[in-house]
């Protein structure tokens, strides 16, 4: 693989000729200025042990990151299978208003070389997919998403929680984004911009999903020292006093306490969840 300033360009999944033909403008671009170009697929749904994430990693020198992702969750979905990567952008071309606003924003945060550009397409196979990413700079390693997960999709591997099988997360289900404490898992391709990990975002641990977490996995809470139970978080008046970590109903002048109603959907997020490790079929449908 060739040394030099790279461009990596994630193609879109999918057919749509406008998006195609900016590519390949920004591609030429690029080439014709002294840039190594590399084409991926979607990367996003390149299969998860697929061996085109070495060649990836081989790349040696500055790289230029083009998809069509917010630029956090496209840098940290690379950088998962290339940590070693000198990532110095992300664009988006959603972002760009034409393939020359791309040239810029690339040429802006790295020179090309003065030797000829080149272009290497590679391919791989892609499927549809749904898994969170984590952003290593906000994560923590503190293990809330891997207790939380009923499907094994994550994993402590050298001390730090990992995203080891993408591919048992279920379809549309971004419940661990909710609940970890430092916003640092995204779905790059959710429909909300926090979860989705859009600029200037950031996901907050969703109050009723902690409580969610508590119950769950029977853990203390480190707020109010309880261990809650489901059954005690519903029905209770809207202004109860409650934990605003757990949930908890608490006595009068308690500390850390805060008034904050605590709505049902704790039962429902519950049962979801239980309904979809059950499988196909055991909501009685
Ligand atoms: S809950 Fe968040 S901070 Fe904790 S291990 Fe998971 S991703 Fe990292
Ligand atoms: S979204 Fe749901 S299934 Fe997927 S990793 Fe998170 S908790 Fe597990």
């Amino acid at each position: 693989m060739a040394e030099g300033p790279t461009v990596i360009v994630s193609r879109q999944r999918g057919a749509e000729p406008q998006r195609r033909a900016i590519e390949d403008t920004l591609l030429s671009r690029c080439t014709s200025a002294g840039y190594h170009a590399v084409t991926v697929p979607h990367l996003y749904h390149i299969a998860h042990r697929s061996p085109m994430w070495d060649e990836i990693a081989a790349i040696r020198g500055p790289v230029a990151l083009v998809t069509w992702m917010h630029p956090r969750p496209a840098e940290w979905t690379l950088r998962s299978h290339a940590p070693g990567l000198a990532i110095v952008a992300a664009v988006d071309l959603a972002r760009c208003e034409d393939a020359e606003a791309a040239f810029e924003a690339i040429r802006d945060a790295v020179a090309p070389s003065d030797h000829p550009g080149s272009l290497r397409e590679l391919s791989a196979d892609v499927t549809a997919r749904w898994y969170p990413v984590i952003d290593r700079e906000r994560c923590t390693s503190c293990g809330h998403c891997l207790q939380f997960c009923l499907f094994g999709v994550y994993e402590r591997a050298d001390g730090e929680v990992v995203v080891a099988r993408p591919d048992l997360c279920k379809d549309g289900c971004p419940a661990c984004s909710r609940i970890c404490p430092q916003g640092a898992i995204i779905f790059p391709l959710s429909d909300d911009p926090q979860i989705a990990g859009a600029p200037g975002t950031l996901m907050q641990p969703d109050a009723a999903a902690r409580r969610m977490y508590y119950v769950r996995t029977g853990r203390q809470c480190p707020k109010c020292g309880r261990r809650p139970e489901a059954g005690e978080l519903t029905g209770l008046p809207a202004n109860a006093l409650v934990c605003e970590a757990c949930g908890s109903p608490l006595a009068e002048g308690e500390a850390s306490a805060k008034a904050s109603p605590v709505h049902d959907e704790i039962d429902d997020l519950i049962d979801a969840l239980d309904r979809l490790a059950a499988g196909p079929g055991s909501d009685g449908s």
